[in-house]
């Protein structure tokens, strides 16, 4: 299926995945191209779910209560020792607070040095005809609108489900995806977590399959 299918044509019963423990508190499918953001309250768990496969889910985190603290990848890189995430990563903030961590994952590994697309850097990439391309800056900023904050609140971002292997000599890869249809990430909050999230809509790279396509989030609460 490709991004012209809608969202709701994907049977996400046939994944058969794992129950999260407690009731749903909120559910909501992401379009392909699509900005979303949402609170998750400490002990709760959040659950993406790449329906399409080979989705790249650009992610930022910010303490809903204190905003300028935020997600932190050279923090989070350097104390796990490890660039790539994966279960058991805990997402630390500026402060070097844990913001949530990774409780559970079917995708091999996670990305977060290879950023968020933009319109600059797609131009720098792919030619000046992808300028009128919308990126996933541009998701942030629009999303980040909704609550008074905007450009400064940009940091290093996470990209879940994106395959960006580091080579031997320390060069990045933007390469075919390790993601499929189904597989998921859940993330258990800390401390009460505004999660922005641009459903990436980059098709001159591999990190989409050339395809966006929809995610689906889904918040469990155990408490
Ligand atoms: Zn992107």
């Amino acid at each position: 299926m490709s991004s012209q299918t809608p969202a709701s044509s994907y049977n996400l019963e046939a994944f058969d995945l794992p129950q999260l423990v407690g009731p749903v508190v909120h559910e909501q499918t992401v379009e392909a191209r699509a900005p979303w953001s949402h609170v998750v309250t400490a002990g709760q768990t959040l659950r993406i779910i790449d329906v399409g496969g080979n989705q790249a889910v650009d992610c930022i985190l910010y303490n809903a209560a204190d905003p300028i603290e935020r997600y932190s990848a050279a923090d989070t890189m350097t104390a796990q020792n490890n660039v790539y995430l994966t279960t058991g990563s805990r997402l630390l903030s500026n402060e070097g607070n844990p913001l949530m961590t990774i409780t559970a994952t079917t995708v091999e590994r996670h990305d977060t040095i290879g950023g968020a697309c933009s319109r600059e850097s797609n131009t720098l990439r792919y030619g000046h005809h992808t300028y009128a391309q919308h990126a996933c800056v541009e998701n942030f900023i629009l999303d980040h609108t909704r609550r008074d904050m905007g450009k400064r609140d940009m940091v290093s971002n996470i990209n879940f489900f994106m395959n960006v292997p580091v080579e031997a000599d320390g060069s990045l890869g933007i390469v075919d995806g390790i993601s499929a249809p189904g597989l998921y990430v859940d993330l258990r909050a800390e401390m009460d977590t505004l999660v922005v999230v641009s459903n990436c809509p980059q098709i001159n790279n591999p990190c989409n399959g050339f395809d966006p396509t929809p995610v689906h989030m889904v918040i469990a609460d155990p408490s």
